[in-house]
């Protein structure tokens, strides 16, 4: 079967990304142009361009865990400037750390006929791990290029992407 293939750029959010963010990833600013290369290079081919984004209620669950971050509208739930949505992307929020979890994702790559995703932004161990665990499941091929991604913290990165690429035998490319 030919890939049909999506680029997605998970939590690539304020709150994520800012110096002194809620939930600064130490990396997360490391791997913007990585990631920008990609989406100006799905822009050009014509491959869509799928974001999910945490978009939390003020009293989400999720905060007994994480400190608050991304409520929905607020500024700290905004894409980054760099890495903005552009006319016709897909915008997908998420309440949960799996991408597939209660959205529209699956339905909106089906419509899309996309059978292979590449998987880019942040919590590698979180977010990104667990929808890759999900896209396993429902069939899709997932590429996690590794200079698109980043961890809290080193060890649980290289733990990720470990199991992204020895349980899951996805590519990191
Ligand atoms: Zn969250």
């Amino acid at each position: 079967m030919t890939d049909r293939t999506a680029l997605i750029i998970c939590d690539m959010l304020e709150d994520f990304t800012a110096p002194g963010a809620p939930l600064e990833v130490p990396d997360a600013r490391a791997i913007v142009p990585a990631i920008r290369e990609r989406l100006e290079q799905a822009r050009q081919d014509g491959t869509p361009v799928i974001y999910i984004n945490d978009a939390h209620a003020p009293d989400d669950s999720e905060f007994s865990i994480w400190p608050p971050h991304a409520v929905a509208d607020s500024p700290g739930a905004q894409v980054i400037e760099e890495l903005a949505p552009g006319p016709g992307e897909h915008v997908i929020s998420k309440t949960r750390y799996s991408g597939f979890y209660d959205t529209k994702l699956d339905a909106t790559l089906q419509d899309l006929g996309v059978n292979h995703i590449v998987l880019t932004g942040v919590v590698s161990n979180i977010c990104i791990m667990y929808t890759a665990v999900d896209a396993h499941q429902r069939g899709y091929r997932v590429s996690v290029p590794e200079d698109c991604v980043a961890g809290l913290d080193p060890d649980d990165h290289a733990f990720a992407l470990r199991q992204i690429t020895d349980v899951l035998k996805f590519a990191q490319t």
